[in-house]
């Protein structure tokens, strides 16, 4: 497994995690760029927003409400947050697993 996410998700790198339940992990991004910066992924390995498939629908819909309700969790749901999902080189993308930035 070369994926840098998939082993976060399987514990062989370690991460500051904030949540974690059958589909998703969310851990605190190494290289804050906002007071609050964390990520939320799903356990299976999808690799851009372009291979979601019509069956990862419910799991890239958990990923915004779990998103939101870390948002609460860490005062900011009232202030306001942004949530970003990077696809491919153009945007930025630089880990090729779909993460939720919570900012
Ligand atoms: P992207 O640029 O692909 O949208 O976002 C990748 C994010 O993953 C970056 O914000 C980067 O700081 C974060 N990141 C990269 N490697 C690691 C790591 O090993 N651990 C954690 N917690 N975050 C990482
Ligand atoms: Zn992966």
């Amino acid at each position: 497994m070369s994926c840098l996410f998939c082993k976060i998700v399987a514990g062989e790198i370690p991460a500051k995690r904030v949540h974690e339940d059958d589909e998703l992990v969310a851990f605190e991004d190494i290289k804050p760029e906002a007071p609050v910066h964390i990520l939320v992924i799903p356990k299976k390995h999808i690799a851009t927003l372009n291979d979601v498939t019509a069956s990862d629908a419910h799991v890239v819909g958990t990923m915004m409400r779990r998103a939101a309700l870390i948002a609460k969790e860490r005062g900011v749901s009232d202030s306001g947050y942004r949530t970003v999902m990077n696809c491919n080189a153009d945007a930025g993308q630089t880990v090729f697993h779909i993460h939720l930035h919570l900012l």
